[in-house]
């Protein structure tokens, strides 16, 4: 016979799970003296990532888990792109300038092409910029009045966990309004115990995280143009629209949230988020050129220019930021209304069938915020706990968050389904499927809990 084995196998054709580092742990605490092969590492590398969860099943998650291919292949053309090099890359920064007209455009601001604004990593960073923007101006009419400018405060409703950072970063006093009785969001009416001479401005959420709702801006706004005409103070709003600001434009077109309104000064959203560019984007964008404090802009030369840079980062990716602008022209208004339509529906198609079930009490039923949807467990004996179910429904993937409300109603606990791009009608009901089972199960195998009742207390 011409063929001959032999036990030594050529590198070139030996089978990956074969290979001695696939018979071992990969290293963990040092790095490896050896090289390997692309390879291997990137198959053993991609088995390590089954552990995750399946992004498009998270459903706790606003975040963007599902991009169409072309994105995919502008990730990969902008992988080199330095969006913070204006000079070498300066078609990206004018792209990312092109953003932030379009979105003050979209939020109404009186001077959209002359504005300013800029990409950030996401609302976090921006929330600290709109926030810091606020503090600086604040701190320049205290000064200009002759009064002291060292204990600033910051007024707002349940937020988002980004604004308490901003508060102990940047040494703000933090004044979260608690929800209180069957409050789901900021009570405007209890604006003015909170808010005074050394508020640097107050935060309503589009999209509250906890219960999905919209902050009511425009009430907002009232009760502050009453403040000042009692007592003088001018308190401008910055909106944290991390997922309503991509929603309301396209969905609820006459709710009064954004520059029409002319105290809110700026506004942050995730591009990440509803925005449906892939993970690491956010922006921020002021009413006009005004309400950015001048000294906290940094001027880099870009193509025999100037380019004005406000940011916390330095180095960041520039494919984000393509991706975001291709989403706007690929899908205009239109296509961004469709979509969002669609999960509205959808959210509210899923809702209604989870009222159905029995056990669940809704809280959010998709209606009149983000397309979401959550529910408590009525009084009774079910036989699980909503953290219970959490956990049984991870069985078949799906990762559905469970928690107590913030404030003073953290005796309620609620589970929430975020509906976004690319989770369909038709996976929904599988899932509603699942839900149903879970519940069944319950019924046959009650879970027991030590003192247990039918609300689980957190911590
Ligand atoms: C998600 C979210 C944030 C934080 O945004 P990132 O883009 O994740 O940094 C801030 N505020 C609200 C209301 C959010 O929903």
């Amino acid at each position: 016979m011409g063929l001959h084995f032999t036990n030594k196998q050529d590198p070139e054709i030996e089978d990956i799970y074969e290979e001695a580092l696939s018979q071992t742990q990969l290293p963990k605490y040092s790095l490896p003296q050896q090289s390997q092969s692309p390879e291997l590492i990137a198959q053993l590398l991609k088995d390590e990532l089954l552990m995750d969860g399946n992004a498009r099943q998270n459903l706790a998650t606003f975040c963007s888990t599902w991009m169409e291919p072309s994105v995919h292949d502008l990730m990969d053309v902008c992988i080199d792109k330095n969006m913070i090099d204006k000079d070498e890359y300066p078609q990206t920064a004018e792209i990312e300038a092109r953003c932030v007209h379009i979105l003050a455009k979209l939020w109404n601001s009186p001077e959209s092409d002359t504005t300013v604004g800029c990409s950030t990593t996401g609302s976090s960073e921006a929330a600290m910029l709109g926030g810091l923007a606020m503090k600086w101006n604040w701190r320049a009419k205290r000064e200009a009045q002759g009064k002291p400018a060292d204990k600033p405060n910051i007024v707002c409703g349940p937020v988002q966990i980004c604004w308490h950072k901003f508060a102990r970063y940047f040494d703000v006093e933090m004044r979260e309004i608690p929800l209180d009785g069957d409050e789901v969001c900021m009570n405007p009416d209890k604006l003015s115990e909170y808010v005074d001479e050394n508020t640097i401005g107050v935060v309503p959420t589009l999209g509250v995280t906890y219960t999905c709702v919209f902050e009511p801006v425009e009430t907002i706004s009232k009760k502050l143009d009453e403040l000042q005409a009692e007592t003088g103070l001018d308190i401008p709003i910055h909106v944290d629209g991390a997922s309503g600001g991509f929603i309301a434009p396209f969905v609820n077109p006459e709710l009064k949230w954004d520059f029409r309104l002319p105290r809110v000064v700026s506004i942050n959203s995730s591009g990440h988020k509803y925005g449906l560019a892939p993970l690491g984007v956010g922006w921020v964008v002021w009413r006009d050129k005004e309400h950015l404090p001048e000294d906290l802009v940094f001027n880099v030369d870009y193509l025999g220019g100037n380019m004005p840079t406000f940011a916390l980062n330095f180095s960041r990716p520039g494919g984000q930021i393509v991706a975001q602008y291709y989403n706007f022209l690929r899908l205009g208004f239109d296509g961004y209304k469709g979509i969002q339509s669609s999960c509205l529906q959808t959210a509210q198609w899923l809702a209604d069938e989870i009222a159905k079930i029995g056990p669940f009490d809704l809280f959010y039923d998709g209606r009149g915020g983000l397309p979401a949807l959550s529910y408590s467990l009525k009084e009774g004996d079910w036989g699980f706990t909503l953290y219970d179910l959490s956990d049984r429904m991870r069985m078949r993937g799906w990762q559905i968050a469970s928690y107590p409300l913030p404030g003073n109603r953290q005796d309620t606990v609620i589970q929430r389904i975020m509906i976004r791009h690319g989770v369909s009608k038709d996976m929904v009901a599988l899932l509603l499927e699942d839900l149903k089972r879970c519940v069944d199960y319950f019924k046959q195998f009650p879970q027991v809990h030590s003192g247990a009742t039918s609300t689980f207390h957190h911590g």
